[in-house]
């Protein structure tokens, strides 16, 4: 199958003769076998199998299977949030004494992973603007820098970040470039096409779909060369005592080490493995992604342009606006829509934006993105409360922004919503 849409319903599961239609739910912690000597050669990495679901589930790989094929990578996995799937696929390859260069417009909780958290596990990170020059971003970088991260449509900024321009900067260092692309979706940006190595996704955003399941996912794209640089990333390259120095890269090749040891290693430790129900929602909403992401792009078209026409909007940010600076970039790569969040803000400020989304009964107030459902926040109010207006201003998210998520509804519904609303301010 070679089309993105079959591979949404297909992908990952083709059932044999007499078996389920859908993906089956394996609800087991574990896995029977007829002899221990089989079971140590499982605890061995010497034979591939099931034997406890925090490291691995039947249900979890034939859904990460399906994300694996729609993004044309060679292995995937699922984690139980994009959180966790942003810090897996970073700690696998960057521990203590190791770098990041990172752009500074990403997702507030990776920023706070990153920042906070992980840089207390001794890992340092250089945020960078995905604007900057050349120059600024060669600056970024150190002779321990293990990797470059940034996020294809930033949230909230909706940013479009330049890919070939961040591959070429981390490539020329021998390090891979790790892009979360859970805005686009590898319908409408398949980032492994541009060059980027490793690709994650919060699964709870589009791919479910429709609010129900927190989820992430990571895919390796198989093409870097661990031991082209394996002084950088000796994790891959030489033995891990935990496996009788097993060395991944040897024994699982480009395409399955970064993978088979972020699942041998980080699983097993963290644990943070998604249940088979998640995973089976997961692939359902797969199913139609890709008939509610182009409806997602239409409708949050037609929200922005109705928005930018009205005389109570101040501004409007939507990388699919001939008005916004991203537009070039959003038209190379991904010229079929990026997704369907929208920033705009009222005259007025704060007070107004508070009085027009109070007025809102399509788009509800509620901190997710990216679902089947309209949904509206005010992040000076809710997710950016504790800073102050110039704080504000510094991360790029101005007091009067809100955030609408534009979702499948029927968008002359979402659009007369927002103009009783703007009506009242
Ligand atoms: N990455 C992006 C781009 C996100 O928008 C989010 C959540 O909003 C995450 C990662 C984190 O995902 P989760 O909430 O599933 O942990």
């Amino acid at each position: 199958m070679s089309q993105l849409g079959t591979k949404c319903v297909q992908g990952g599961y083709i059932p044999k003769n007499g078996e389920p239609r859908q993906i089956p739910i394996i609800q087991s912690t574990t896995f029977k076998y007829e002899s221990s000597e089989h079971m140590g050669k499982l605890f061995d990495l010497e034979e591939s199998g099931y034997f406890y679901s925090r490291l691995q589930n039947p249900t979890c790989d034939l859904v990460a299977a399906r994300i694996c094929e729609l993004e044309g990578g060679t292995a995937a996995m699922l984690t139980s949030s994009g959180q966790s799937a942003n810090f897996f696929a970073v700690f696998n390859i960057c521990n203590a004494g190791g770098h990041v260069v990172c752009s500074s417009n990403i997702y507030g909780g990776t920023y706070n992973l990153f920042n906070v958290t992980m840089r207390k596990m001794g890992i340092d990170f250089t945020f960078v603007s995905p604007g900057c020059t050349d120059a600024e971003l060669e600056a970024a970088f150190r002779p321990n820098t293990k990797c470059v991260f940034g996020e294809t449509v930033a949230n909230p900024a909706l940013t479009v970040l330049d890919i070939e321009r961040f591959v070429k900067a981390a490539h020329s260092h021998g390090i891979p470039f790790i892009i979360d692309n859970t805005f686009p979706t590898p319908i409408n940006c398949r980032p492994f096409e541009w060059g980027a190595d490793i690709v994650t996704h919060a699964t709870t955003k589009y791919m479910d779909g429709h609010g129900s399941t927190v989820g992430g996912a990571i895919v390796d794209s198989g093409r870097f060369d661990w031991f082209a640089h394996a002084d950088k990333f000796p994790g891959l390259t030489t033995p891990d005592p935990s496996y009788h120095g097993l060395v991944y890269a040897e024994r699982f090749g480009l395409e399955g080490a970064f993978i088979t040891k972020c699942v041998a290693q980080l699983m097993r430790d963290f644990g943070c493995s998604p249940s088979a129900q998640s995973a089976y929602v997961v692939g359902l909403g797969l199913e139609s992604l890709h008939l509610r992401m182009p409806r997602h792009c239409e409708n949050a078209q037609a929200v922005a342009e109705f928005l930018e026409s009205h005389e109570k909007v101040k501004w409007v940010n939507f990388p699919g606006l001939k008005s916004s600076p991203d537009y070039a970039l959003a038209q190379k790569y991904m010229p079929g829509g990026t997704c369907g969040v929208v920033s705009f803000a009222v005259k007025g400020g704060r007070e107004a934006a508070q009085t027009m989304m109070s007025r809102l009964k399509v788009a509800i107030i509620a901190t997710h993105v990216a679902d089947a459902h309209s949904c509206v926040l005010h992040p000076a109010n809710a997710t950016h409360r504790q800073l102050s207006d110039a704080e504000l201003e510094k991360a790029g998210i101005p007091a009067d922004m809100i955030r609408l998520s534009v979702g499948i509804e029927d968008v002359r519904d979402i659009i007369a919503d927002l103009e009783q609303a703007l009506s009242a301010v």
